[in-house]
């Protein structure tokens, strides 16, 4: 029998409707063996998401010594949810030991982290599945980083003798037990941990959208769907702000080359988007995968004449990057001028400070920044040796009136960025999209 893990997100769990309808899902296929769970997120868009209310109950347990406010509508979610489910569990014992523990917490990982519990103890019972505690499977080092050699060898023994079972996502614990979670989404990267450690034939990952899109659809109107997206697509995607999957889900998986595709809870007959380990074949109108980009870029432009045989010149710069614990972007060069492409909240509040260091480090002849830069990436492994895709991206920005400040190609082919003012930033993705996706 072929094993699957499933994740479901919090909109798939955010009331009982929605959860049964998950049920559903599952018990579908009997391959969907290991399930993984969200919180509950929210039912409209007035609501709260457990696990923001979840933040604020160790938020009021600081300031006023105990969260009982605030967990009171924890209390009430999710006993709307056992009660229309007609879930046998003593929700109260496990409620109540759960706020004494919050108000004796010392960090909010504990707190946040019982969302997905309570969702996970819930379905595994109305399921009637083994409940796993992530506590005893994920595992992080004493520096809080994620142990996957262990979490691989717990899971793997834990999981081995169980055929069904619900497990919560978002968290495990440090070498002393202590609770600690992932960063907001990473039930996702549970999901994945859990696909690696049975040896999943697919992880899906269940969420309220048919899977990736082509465009952000707040700038594109209905965006076509991308059928299937090799990891290294999808981390230039997820990097450049795509954002469905949390962009640490695709590690796990990645080492044994499971693919995740991406459901819609809400319309689970559409195919969603395969992601997958090497580039599928692309046909000959499939250049581009997706597009993404970003706002909020600066850059830093270096001139000093004769620059190109100052040796360790490139160095020196990056040295004061390092200096101020900066990661940058693109690094683009000319014979006498170099430029840092970097995030702008690198430079909040010392941006004077950095420039005075790299005059102190390089003597430039001059040193200007310009703020308002946007990033698009054009993505795909289909641009790989096709000639003239470049030339379709500039004389479509041209068409639309688009001036390019900057433009990166890495060698790979997979990927060409553009650096636009801020204020092009939609007509430039609009410009590309139409190009490569357009009914034209
Ligand atoms: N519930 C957590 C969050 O809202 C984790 C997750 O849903 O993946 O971030």
């Amino acid at each position: 029998m072929a094993i699957k893990v499933c994740k479901f997100g919090g909109t798939s769990m955010s009331d009982s409707k929605a959860i049964s309808r998950v049920s559903e899902i599952i018990k579908a296929e009997k391959d969907r063996r290991y399930i993984v769970l969200s919180a509950p997120g929210k039912r409209n868009k007035e609501d709260f998401k457990i696990t923001d209310k979840l933040y604020e109950c160790y938020n009021t347990k600081c300031k006023c010594g105990t969260c009982a406010e605030p967990f009171k509508f924890i209390r009430e979610r999710y006993q709307e949810i056992v009660d229309a489910l007609k879930v046998k569990i003593d929700l109260k014992s496990y409620l109540d030991v759960i706020q004494k523990e919050i108000d004796e917490s010392t960090a909010p990982d504990y707190a946040a982290s019982r969302g997905e519990y309570l969702s996970a103890l819930i379905m595994a019972k109305y399921l009637d599945y083994e409940f796993v505690d992530a506590a005893e499977i994920i595992r992080f080092k004493e520096d809080g980083s994620f142990d996957d050699v262990l979490t691989n060898e717990l899971a793997s023994a834990r999981l081995s003798g169980v055929a069904y079972a619900v497990i919560p996502g978002f968290y495990g614990t440090l070498p002393n037990g202590v609770v600690k979670t992932f960063s907001r989404g990473g039930s996702d990267v549970s999901g994945s941990i859990v696909a690696r450690a049975v040896s999943a034939d697919l992880y899906e990952n269940w969420t309220d959208v048919s899977g990736f899109m082509t465009a952000d659809p707040r700038i594109i109107d209905n965006p076509k769907i991308i059928k299937k997206v090799s990891y290294q697509e999808l981390r230039e995607l997820s990097y450049m702000g795509a954002s469905v999957l949390h962009p640490d889900a695709i590690f796990p998986v990645r080492l044994s080359g499971i693919p995740i595709n991406i459901k819609n809870t809400f319309s689970p007959e559409d195919k969603g988007t395969m992601i997958v380990a090497h580039s599928p074949a692309h046909k000959a109108d499939e250049l581009v995968t997706g597009i993404a980009g970003k706002k909020d870029f600066s850059v830093i432009l270096v001139e000093k004449s004769m620059m190109n045989s100052e040796l360790g010149f490139a160095r020196r710069i990056m040295s004061v990057l390092e200096e101020f614990g900066i990661s940058f972007e693109h690094m683009p060069s000319g014979v006498d001028t170099l430029s840092v492409v970097l995030a702008t909240s690198y430079l909040v509040g010392r941006e004077d400070k950095i420039v005075a260091r790299i005059i102190e480090a390089v003597s430039p002849d001059s040193i200007v920044v310009h703020h308002g830069l946007a990033l698009i990436a054009t993505v795909g492994h289909g641009m790989n040796a096709k000639v003239g895709t470049a030339s379709r991206i500039f004389t479509a920005l041209a068409k639309a009136n688009v001036n390019v400040r900057m433009i990166d190609q890495g060698s790979s082919e997979k990927n060409i960025i553009v650096g636009v003012q801020s204020v092009d930033y939609e007509a430039t993705i609009k410009a590309i999209y139409n190009e490569f996706f357009g009914e034209n």
